[in-house]
């Protein structure tokens, strides 16, 4: 039987057990939490439960925590809702943000795939109105962390709110939203093993939000409709455990490191974007001189390994990186680049799998390259 490598956490994780077991129970269960009889006062504590279990991943305050449909709405309900018209993003958000402020700045990245602090200060000097700050805690493509501490510095000198979309962060680093200064942070459950369709906003206590969902003032008013119990029990149950293992993507990112090593040492026409930065410890984005991504990801999906191209293809569609294009302008490799992202059901067998699959690849295009030269 053909070997099936999942290696595309950054799209989506598995569904833990924990969380499989979570929404089990409390789809065994009738109430609805604003009801005041019984029924209603279990469903309301397996909502508080895991509102506390979230904050504690993300180091805030339970008060903090705002339920949404996911990480897409996350962002736009920071973005839309800090009341803010004047809006100054990275040019490596994801779409999520970068729909959400069409029409504001965008703060250039460096070729490390690191924010460039001087042309925020720049930008945010220029005057205007005070502005909403958007910088991601680490990229879905290349996994670079952001400088979130310089970001928050300088835009206070500004008297700018700031936003971190954080979905890829959460459970593979350790987030302080308390320390960070921070005004809104975003989560999504199914990227650190909950199920999708569930999110939050963490909102600083003081922090402007104006709600962009009214009716039955849930949420304290901030979100309303009736809470998605089964999302939000799942997602505690994936928050407890992501926070418990930590530790676990040590062990990830020396699997990520040693294929990245592998990938070097077979010759010349690879490259590793963000390689010199901070970088989450399970991402690679990795190109092959002469061969389309697009073409990499078909030829891993034959030999059973599942990885991206690109930027994450909504509805199947590739297009070329918006983040590769911001780092290195106009770079060829931005087209023939994949992303490998890896958690923690991965081992050693998978490795060994990758690594050969990739060096077929590798060596097909070099021998394609040759005979076109
Ligand atoms: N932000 C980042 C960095 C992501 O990677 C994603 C998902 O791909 C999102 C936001 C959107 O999250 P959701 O799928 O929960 O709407």
């Amino acid at each position: 039987m053909k070997a099936k490598v999942y290696a595309d956490f950054n799209a989506t994780a598995p569904l833990r057990p924990e969380s499989a077991a979570a929404i089990a129970e409390a789809l065994a269960e009738v109430g609805n939490p604003s009801s005041v009889h019984a029924f209603g006062r279990v469903a309301r504590a397996r909502v508080e439960r895991a509102r506390a279990a979230v904050a504690r991943l993300a180091g805030s305050a339970p008060r903090d925590v705002v339920f949404t449909s996911g990480g897409t709405e996350a962002a736009a309900l920071a973005l839309k809702g800090a009341g803010r018209r004047r809006l100054l993003v990275s040019a490596i958000e994801h779409d999520a943000v970068l729909a959400a402020a069409r029409d504001g700045g965008r703060i250039p990245v460096r070729a490390d795939g690191r924010v460039d602090l001087e042309a925020l200060d720049g930008m945010l000097a220029e005057g205007g109105e005070p502005a909403l700050v958007s910088v991601m805690w680490a990229n879905n493509e290349t996994g670079v962390v952001q400088p979130i501490r310089e970001v928050v510095t300088i835009a206070r000198r500004h008297g700018a709110l700031v936003h971190s979309d954080a979905v890829q962060a959460a459970g593979k680093l350790a987030l302080d939203f308390a320390a960070s200064g921070l005004d809104y942070l975003s989560l999504s459950a199914h990227k650190i093993g909950g199920p999708t369709g569930i999110g939050a906003l963490l909102v600083r206590e003081g922090a402007p939000l104006i709600p962009q969902q009214a009716g039955g003032g849930q949420e304290q008013g901030r979100r309303s409709g009736t809470e998605n119990l089964i999302g939000i029990a799942g997602f505690g149950a994936a928050a407890s455990a992501a926070a418990d293992s930590v530790e676990d993507w040590r062990r990830v990112e020396a699997l990520r490191d040693r294929f990245e090593d592998e990938a070097l040492a077979a010759g010349p026409g690879v490259r590793i974007f963000g390689r010199e930065a901070p970088r989450l410890p399970n991402t690679s984005c990795i190109s092959i001189a002469g061969m389309p991504g697009e073409t990499q990801v078909i030829a891993l999906d034959l030999a059973g390994i599942a990885v991206s191209a690109g930027s994450a293809c909504s509805s199947g569609r590739v297009k070329r990186s918006h983040v590769l294009d911001a780092m290195v302008p106009g770079a060829p490799e931005a087209g023939n680049a994949i992303r490998v992202s890896l958690g923690w059901t991965n081992g050693e067998d998978d490795l060994a799998i990758l690594v050969r699959a990739w060096r077929d690849l590798y060596n097909r295009a070099s021998a394609n390259m040759k005979a076109t030269a």
